[in-house]
């Protein structure tokens, strides 16, 4: 299209030829083709009105709806024209709703570990603002209950790629999607996928969805609150999960972080489908920590089964380890303190000698 860069620019240029403010614009609107289009967006935005799309091209990559409080016969001649901006001029006060329809938008929501006080106000409202909810069906329940009118995609397989997929063609429709995670969706979770899913698809309208990321407590941190302050110096995320990477990698990077002295937290730690990699796991590990080294068990953190055990790293069993699991396995420099309550605090001073002084 014709002086994209400039749109915004041009859009005001005409509205200025045309005699009329820019406040007097009720909409934006362009072809669904352009909804990718960066120099579309910025338009609407500077003008602070609503963008819609319509199917059929108007000829113009962006058409400035006016509505003027004095009837005008039909769209001013514009002679500076170039066919990237047209105006039309309505008798009445529009309604923007009525117009083509809205923008699609796509929030990736993280739901934290379970508990209704761990959810971000921003991912409570991303969650009442959209109609429709794609998700597991374990997080799906965990972010309802839902209203009458807003549809939930519930499914039960694991596969993200198919779910981020779906997210993005219903909301490519028009439709605001909320798809859900639990803990942060940054992590091990839905944004790379949705991202994934994108990067792989040339439709623009797919692009021209309004895509955020809301996110939310991930699970190590949950764990580590309840805890103390495991995570309290350098420490390394890792998933044992070999399902998207090769289990010599996981062990090489275990070794490579177990060296380096980081505070490791383990995500997807053991499946029925692989249970003795986790031994494995704790072997690599053992080779760089004492046996007193503080590891943090948490599982089902936030919801209603949680439990949370700190155990000496020489008595860690893998038994009752599984999937709804977090484990911290502490630095050297890792350490626990009484509890007046009873049990102990886990905690990595932030100063390297621990010595509290930093
Ligand atoms: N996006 C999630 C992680 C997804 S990977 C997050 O940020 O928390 C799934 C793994 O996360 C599980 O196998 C488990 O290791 C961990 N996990 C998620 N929720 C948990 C919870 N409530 N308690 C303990 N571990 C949890």
């Amino acid at each position: 299209m014709a002086g994209d860069a400039a749109l915004p620019e041009r859009a005001l240029a005409a509205l200025a030829r045309a005699g009329l403010a820019p406040r007097a614009v009720a909409l934006v609107v362009a072809a669904e083709r352009d909804a990718a289009a960066p120099e579309i967006h910025a338009l609407a935005r500077q003008l602070d009105r609503p963008l819609r799309l319509v199917a059929a091209s108007t000829g113009a990559a962006a058409l400035a709806a006016v509505a003027v409080p004095t009837p005008v016969a039909g769209a001013p001649k514009d002679p500076g024209d170039d066919g990237a901006v047209a105006l039309a001029v309505a008798a009445a006060p529009i309604d923007p709703t009525t117009v083509g329809r809205a923008r699609g938008r796509l929030a990736v929501v993280g739901l934290g570990p379970g508990a209704p006080g761990w959810l971000a106000p921003e991912a409570r409202a991303a969650l009442a603002d959209a109609d429709d909810i794609v998700g597991y069906q374990t997080y799906v329940a965990l972010a309802g209950p839902f209203r009458g009118d807003q549809t939930l995609h519930v499914s039960d397989n694991r596969e993200e790629l198919l779910r981020a997929r779906q997210a993005l063609a219903l909301a490519a429709r028009g439709r605001s999607v909320a798809v859900v995670s639990s803990g942060d969706p940054g992590i091990f979770a839905m944004a790379a996928a949705v991202m994934e899913a994108l990067d792989g698809n040339e439709d623009p309208a797919w692009h021209g969805v309004a895509l955020s990321v809301v996110p939310g407590i991930s699970a190590a941190q949950a764990a580590a609150a309840r805890a103390g302050a495991p995570l309290g110096h350098d420490f390394c995320v890792l998933s044992l999960s070999d399902n998207l990477k090769p289990w010599a990698v996981i062990e090489r990077r275990l070794a490579l972080a177990a060296s380096g002295d980081f505070v490791l937290a383990l995500y997807n730690p053991a499946s029925q489908a692989r249970p003795h990699q986790l031994g494995r796991a704790l072997e690599i590990i053992r080779e760089h920590r004492g046996p007193q080294t503080p590891v943090v068990i948490g599982r089902d953190v936030g919801r209603a089964d949680e439990s949370v055990r700190i155990v000496p790293l020489g008595e860690l069993s893998i038994d009752g380890i599984d999937m709804r699991t977090v484990l911290i396995v502490g630095a050297s420099t890792t350490r626990t303190l009484a509890r007046a309550d009873g049990g102990l605090w886990a905690y990595t001073p932030r100063s390297y000698d621990g010595d509290g002084r930093a």
